[in-house]
């Protein structure tokens, strides 16, 4: 069997890297520009299964397995690292705090062991807080993080060493159909035939599915993050504002600088490349009043990548019904570094097997939009 990804993200890396092990001996992912050009180079690395809605949970809490699988193991061996600091949710209201129990009692009966933390514990967790405006808050042990340079380095290295081809600097045009079945892409330089073709594309993903007659409801919106100076290490947990509008986060890196990030208004296809000064100020303010230590802070720098977006806020996985060939898995809506690994389980499953082991994965496919069974996600963060 020959496949074809399409793009050199976490997902199509993912994906490729899970084929091969399941022994596919022709695998080839073209990416456009470089490996992790798209959101995944410009991610905060958190990764967490504390969200709203089953399919979600379900997905990330494998995921979660599968990170610390690989950790330890074959990617650990060119050092990937998964570091379990957990997240820490704060609820600045009250009724922010009943909500969280809702989640609490959603996540434990799907094997999640998020609870609340009294004032005192959070203390504990994350010292350098400043708990006079938290009310309670949501932990999630279970939560992580993993430096995306190394990860993509030891996905890089094991997918060439299982026989993967990675060409990089080459875009896909267009794809060809005959019939019910895809049967070539146009790339820059020439064509591709393959067996099975899957889009991981990202944000290129939407213009791609359009030259074989497929319409997907995704929005590339842009999404900042700016990276401080270096501190020792002080907390480990990601720490999310969620009772201030924009939802800022913070988390420490490896090498002791803090990501902090704020979803602030922006227009869906804005350029990346533009430059939104006033996200500094927007981002630092609330997260220097949580953290007083962060006052004056240096800022290093700062980016934009996309979140692709989907109506429901979970990503599109799976086969096309009108192409026998044609698979995606794009639209995480801000959650696709963490998936990384188990869309590379599923999308190998569909590929290989026909249906995913993980039952909820099938409710992502992308004919529930047109069907009208869209499932809400709303623990979207930055
Ligand atoms: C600021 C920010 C913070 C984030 N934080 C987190 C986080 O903490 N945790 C989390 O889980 N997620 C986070 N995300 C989301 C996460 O980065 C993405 O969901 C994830 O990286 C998507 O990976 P991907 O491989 O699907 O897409 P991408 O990484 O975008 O990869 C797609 C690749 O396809 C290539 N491509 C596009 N079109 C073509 C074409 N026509 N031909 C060939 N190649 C093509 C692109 O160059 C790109 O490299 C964040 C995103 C942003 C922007």
């Amino acid at each position: 069997m020959k496949v074809l990804v399409v793009g050199g993200g976490i997902s199509g890396l993912f994906i490729a890297y899970e084929l091969a092990k399941r022994g596919v001996r022709d695998v080839t992912v073209v990416e456009e520009r470089y490996v992790g050009a798209g959101s995944t180079g410009r991610c905060a690395t958190g990764i967490r299964a504390s969200f709203t809605s089953e399919e979600h949970v379900v997905l990330m809490r494998e995921s979660i397995k599968l990170w610390k699988e690989y950790s330890s193991g074959d990617l650990g061996r060119y050092g990937l690292q998964f570091i379990q600091g957990g997240y820490v949710w704060l609820a600045r209201k009250e009724e922010t705090v009943d909500l969280f129990k809702k989640l609490v009692s959603l996540h434990n009966s799907l094997g999640v062991p998020t609870r609340i933390i009294d004032r005192d514990e959070l203390k504990n967790l994350v010292p350098q807080l400043n708990t006079d405006l938290i009310a309670a808050a949501m932990f999630d042990p279970t939560a992580g993080k993993s430096y995306v340079f190394t990860t993509l380095f030891a996905l890089f290295r094991a997918c060439r060493e299982l026989g993967v081809k990675i060409v990089t600097g080459v875009g896909v045009r267009k794809l060809v159909a005959r019939g019910s079945r895809i049967v070539e892409a146009v790339t820059d330089v020439g064509t591709m035939s393959a067996d099975v073709f899957v889009i991981a594309a990202g944000s290129g993903s939407r213009e791609l599915l359009k030259t074989v007659g497929i319409e997907v409801p995704l929005k590339n919106m842009p999404r900042h993050v700016l990276v401080t100076e270096a501190f020792q290490r002080a907390f480990d947990p990601l720490v999310i504002d969620w009772d201030t509008p924009g939802v800022p986060y913070i988390v420490q890196t490896v090498e002791g600088n803090f990501f902090v990030g704020r979803e602030i208004e922006e227009e869906p296809e804005q350029s990346i490349y533009s430059q939104r000064i006033d996200f500094i100020p927007k981002a630092l303010k609330p997260i220097a009043q949580l953290f007083p230590f962060l006052r004056r802070v240096r800022v290093l720098r700062y980016w934009i990548g996309y979140y692709v977006t989907t109506p429901d806020n979970h990503p599109i996985y799976g086969p096309f019904e009108e192409y026998e060939n044609l698979y995606v898995a794009t639209g995480f809506s801000g959650h696709g570094y963490m998936m990384g690994p188990v869309t590379g389980k599923i999308m190998a499953e569909w590929i290989l097997d026909g249906k995913p082991s993980i039952p909820q994965a099938e409710r992502l496919r992308p004919e529930r939009f047109k069907r009208g069974q869209l499932i809400k996600e709303f623990a979207v963060v930055g």
